[in-house]
């Protein structure tokens, strides 16, 4: 039997007049997902997109899986494409909805008529079909209201489609619909949660990377190109911006006040992350932060990093506990990655005692020790830039 995944969108199907190009977005972004198991052909019609295997032996699970991840649908689900004709259509769909029926109790059928031609009516349609799926599966009961099993018959201008069953699917809208931003990303488990949250909101990402060897190793930094390698499911193709952070910290440690360790080179990363953003037009930078998690995200703190930023900073895992955090980490699949027991650049050279309740002028007393410039200067132009790419 031949069969087809089906997408209803989700937020998108209420845009206004911009809809069709936030529709075209979702299906740029399916394809690039769907491409590497074979050719599908995508239709699109009454908030509904289809997406029609135009190659044998395509791997449709593995397609569900992919398709699932893209933001831009509410549901998708598997359907039978069948030949439009009634006898036809009733023999495959009492067959097709066999593993649904047989685990539910109640149901009832849905009808949608594109094709005016086919002879039957949508009610015509329901009601015949609800018979025979009585007949064939005498311990199911119609229940209109709120059935277990919805059977639904798409009669399409080149088949039949039918469908028992959709499964939730990523909701937002599609990535690359609301801009861009570089994230910062760590190693650890908030950082790759809020690019979720951000992608979900149809924002574009770069992901940018301290390291500090010898303080920190290949290996640490192979780690965060794993955790963004598991964020392409989502996120689509991403931009990884690895920089060089070890003279900038030594200095830091070597001039400034210790207390203050934490607070400046926040702001140095802040500061490198958002040159690149100028230089490569990207508009906002993205960070893991949680409000009150340690002492440096501290609303303290936070005043004091922003102090030098020319540009939106986001932090969707602000009003997050970690137990929320986690609970997206393992959905995304990037928690067990995450708590892999590897050094951040954060975690060399950290104060015994950080100040909580830093001032920026105190801060930018403390930061003027030292002259970062020509060191930050260095470590934007020694940046290696890589582009992780969905396997
Ligand atoms: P995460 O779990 O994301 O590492 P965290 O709770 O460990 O966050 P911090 O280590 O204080 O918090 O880092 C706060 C934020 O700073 C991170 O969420 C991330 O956005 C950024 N960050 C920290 N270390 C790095 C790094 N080595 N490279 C890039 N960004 C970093
Ligand atoms: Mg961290």
């Amino acid at each position: 039997m031949k069969e087809l995944i089906i997408f209803k969108e989700g937020e998108i199907a209420l845009k206004g007049l911009n809809k069709r190009s936030f529709e075209d977005a979702f299906i740029h972004n399916l394809k690039h997902r769907l491409r590497p198991l074979g050719k599908f052909e995508y239709e699109k019609a009454q908030s509904t997109i289809y997406a029609v295997p135009a190659e044998e032996d395509i791997d449709l699970d593995e397609a569900v899986e992919r398709g699932s991840k893209v933001f831009g649908a509410a549901a998708l689900c598997r359907a039978a494409a069948v030949e439009k004709d009634f006898e036809e259509i009733s023999r495959k769909a009492v067959e097709y909805i066999k593993d649904t029926a047989e685990i539910s109790r109640t149901f009832k059928v849905e009808a949608k008529r594109s094709d005016k031609k086919f002879p039957m009516t949508s009610p015509e349609i329901c009601t015949e079909l609800g018979g025979r799926i009585l007949e064939a599966y005498p311990h199911l009961k119609v229940d209109v209201k709120d059935p277990q099993m919805i059977v639904t018959v798409e009669i399409r201008d080149t088949a039949a489609y039918i469908h028992a069953g959709n499964i939730k699917a990523a909701g937002g809208i599609p990535v690359g619909t609301s801009g861009s931003a570089m994230l910062l990303l760590s190693g650890g488990i908030d950082s790759p949660v809020a690019a979720y949250m951000m992608a979900k909101r149809g924002v574009r990402l770069s992901a940018i990377h301290y390291v500090s060897p010898p303080y920190t190793s290949e290996r640490a930094r192979m780690k965060v190109e794993r955790l963004c390698e598991k964020l392409t499911a989502y996120c689509g193709d991403i931009a990884f911006y690895c920089v060089p952070f070890t003279k900038i910290q030594e200095a830091l440690r070597d001039n400034c006040p210790e207390e203050f360790f934490t607070i400046i080179m926040r702001r140095l990363m802040l500061e490198i992350a958002q040159r690149i953003a100028e230089e490569k037009e990207i508009q906002a930078l993205v960070t893991g932060e949680s409000i009150g998690q340690v002492a440096s995200q501290t609303m303290g703190a936070i005043v004091c990093t922003d102090a030098v930023c020319r540009m939106p900073v986001f932090r969707p895992v602000v009003g997050m506990d970690k137990t929320e955090i986690v609970e997206i980490a393992r959905k995304i699949d990037t928690f067990d990655i995450s708590i892999e027991p590897y050094e951040d650049c954060c975690t060399v050279f950290t104060p015994k005692h950080p100040k909580t309740r830093p001032v920026p002028e105190e801060v930018e007393a403390a930061q003027k020790a030292f002259d970062f410039e020509p060191l930050v200067e260095e470590a934007v132009k020694n940046t290696e830039l890589k582009v992780i790419k969905l396997a």
